[in-house]
């Protein structure tokens, strides 16, 4: 039972917190259990025990849940959401590259180009988005068909491709300062085209509202107790080994993540000195869990100083498994949306993974 390890593995290594270290996991975190109670119908057992593996997971199940207390942030934990019977849909040809897209396979002639030019790196050129969410909005054009086919030196590229476009376009229009990064890698995860690509926004006069309310928030956090909230979630998490070091990145299986497999990583920097980790990351998630879909997203500083206090706040990335390209129903339902994100999978087996693969 890997929740009911999830449990017990989180409940023992709170246990274990020296009290500092528990008075600053109880003022930003709230853990609790609710036990859910059924009876099966004999009946049903055949079916309950080929999909669910036993009677007894069903008749008693434990339902771990998590709330950030400073953000509100929050999720509930119960594996065997991720053995429910789903509708199955057949990819056919549409994920085997064949990618057949007129205008990322030849990105040259048939993408719109920014105002400023095209920035080109080695694995990935810059193209004006046609349909724009910002002043400044441009995709990250993958040489790579596949999205898959990353590594270590193209998600450099890929890194460093994001940053030259961030200083660009603020060297157009210097009233644009709030850069943003992101990787929807296949249609789960909401890309509208298959071949390999990422984006790139800049915003201007206020950063994004969920941005603005991390910040807002940890900004309260710290003048209230007089401690950095980054470090201290970090700290939370390392002891309670879901955080762990690669080289000066800070890695956190959260404890509250958005969905499925949520990884978020604190750094110094937005740049190709990432790549290593986020590298390793990506790999495990997609050899080790066979995750396809997913979401990459990078929170940078503000490209030239603002009004408001950044100093204080990582450069923040986050990472979530969006599911398997396969199934017909979407990971994100009413929970997710407005009240609190559901997860299947066990932060600790994806600690695990991930550190075998990095420390290797
Ligand atoms: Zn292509």
């Amino acid at each position: 039972m890997v929740e009911g390890s999830f449990k017990e593995t989180l409940f023992n290594s709170i246990k274990n917190l020296s009290p500092d270290d528990r008075e600053v996991f109880n003022r930003i975190f709230k853990v609790n259990i609710v036990k859910g109670d059924l009876a099966v119908p004999p009946a049903m057992e055949p079916w309950v025990i080929s999909q669910f593996g036993s009677v007894s997971a069903i008749e008693n199940q434990i339902i771990v849940k998590a709330s950030n207390l400073i953000t509100y942030e929050g999720s509930v934990f119960n594996d065997l959401r991720s053995k429910r019977p789903d509708m199955k849909i057949s990819l056919g040809e549409t994920f085997d590259y064949k990618c057949g897209s007129e205008m990322f396979c030849s990105p040259l002639n048939n993408t719109p180009e920014d105002v400023f030019g095209r920035i080109k790196g080695k694995y990935s050129l810059t193209a004006s988005n046609i349909a724009k969410i910002d002043g400044f909005h441009s995709v990250i054009i993958f040489k790579d068909h596949n999205p898959l086919d990353f590594n270590a030196e193209k998600i450099h590229d890929y890194f460093e491709v994001a940053n030259s476009y961030f200083k660009k376009a603020n060297e157009h229009n210097k009233s644009f300062v709030y850069p943003f990064f992101m990787w929807n890698c296949l249609w789960k995860a909401g890309a509208s085209i298959t071949h390999g690509h990422a984006q790139v926004t800049v915003a201007k006069d206020v950063t994004y509202s969920k941005i603005g309310l991390l910040r807002s928030r940890s900004l309260w956090y710290q003048e209230e107790y007089k401690s950095n909230y980054f470090n201290d979630v970090f700290n939370v998490h390392h002891k309670l080994g879901l955080g762990f070091m690669v080289e000066d990145v800070k890695v956190m299986a959260y404890l509250c993540p958005i969905k499925e497999r949520g990884i978020t990583i604190y750094a110094k920097s937005f740049d190709g000195s990432l790549s290593f980790a986020v590298n390793s990351i990506l790999r495990t998630l997609v050899n080790k869990f066979g995750v396809r879909s997913f979401n990459l997203i990078a929170i940078p500083h503000p490209i030239t100083p603002t009004y408001e206090s950044w100093e204080y706040m990582p450069v923040i990335l986050e990472i979530v498994d969006r599911g398997s390209l396969e199934t017909r129903h979407s990971d994100f339902g009413s929970m997710e949306l407005y009240a609190q994100s559901v997860v299947g999978s066990n932060p600790y087996d994806l600690v695990k993974e991930l550190k075998s693969e990095i420390m290797r």
